[in-house]
């Protein structure tokens, strides 16, 4: 095993031992003190509820990104970028239905050799990041252009913004720039790795270009 494959089970088992410390914790004080008042155990009870989603949705990030990081080969497929992402969009829009998404897309006739199953999880992904990390009810545009030799997917917001000591780390696993705002926000700190491996497992790069205050514009370029 490398020094980076204990690194991550050193922080990953660190991630899973937080919620299980708390979900523990408080079983012990409901089993130790069975007289507590109504409204404590309601309280008690949500704190338990809260983290137990938040350790199953860590799972589940873990197995997806080593499905993903394991998976030897993509099933490509010559997809038709517009309806493609237009797609992804209708996705979003279904659970963030107040949110305004833009697509420019002035070439109509530009298609992607993609797993159209995983691409879809890594847009998804970005999306949903610019609406949780943006204010109400969340503005973006997704421009996506292409040449003989790319295709690029540039999806910005006008949210909070990443700070610029934070930018080289956002692609690491478990990183947030806000650990407390991310982890109220419901995050593990393991998206935008998953963006970032689906999108290499692609032949293709990411870059993230962000001001603070002003939000941030990630963008996938893809190799045709
Ligand atoms: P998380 O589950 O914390 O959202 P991600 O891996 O998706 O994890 O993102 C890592 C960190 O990058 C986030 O915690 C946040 O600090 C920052 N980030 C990601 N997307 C955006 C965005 N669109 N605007 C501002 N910050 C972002």
């Amino acid at each position: 095993m490398n020094d980076s494959n204990l690194d991550f089970f050193a922080v990953a088992s660190h991630e899973l031992r937080s919620p299980i410390a708390i979900i523990r914790g408080f079983a012990e004080l409901l089993q130790d003190q069975p007289s507590l008042n109504q409204e404590m155990v309601q309280d008690i009870s949500e704190k338990i509820f809260r983290n137990s989603l938040r350790l199953e949705k860590l799972v589940k990030s873990l197995l997806l990104l080593a499905d993903v990081e394991n998976s030897a080969s993509l099933s490509l497929q010559q997809a038709p970028i517009l309806p493609f992402i237009e797609h992804c969009k209708e996705i979003v829009l279904a659970k963030h239905p107040e949110a305004h998404i833009v697509i420019e897309c002035p070439d109509r006739k530009i298609t992607v050799e993609a797993d159209v199953d995983l691409l879809e999880l890594a847009i998804i992904n970005l999306l949903e990041n610019a609406i949780k990390y943006s204010p109400p009810p969340g503005k973006i545009n997704i421009c996506i252009s292409g040449s003989d030799a790319k295709t690029s997917i540039a999806i910005q917001d006008q949210g909070i913004g990443i700070a610029p000591e934070h930018v080289p780390h956002i692609f690491d696993r478990f990183y947030s720039a806000d650990k407390a705002l991310s982890r109220k926000l419901g995050g593990a700190g393991l998206g935008l790795s998953l963006v970032k491996t689906i999108v290499e497992k692609h032949g293709g790069s990411m870059a993230v270009q962000s001001k603070q205050g002003q939000g941030s514009v990630f963008t996938i370029v893809l190799p045709n």
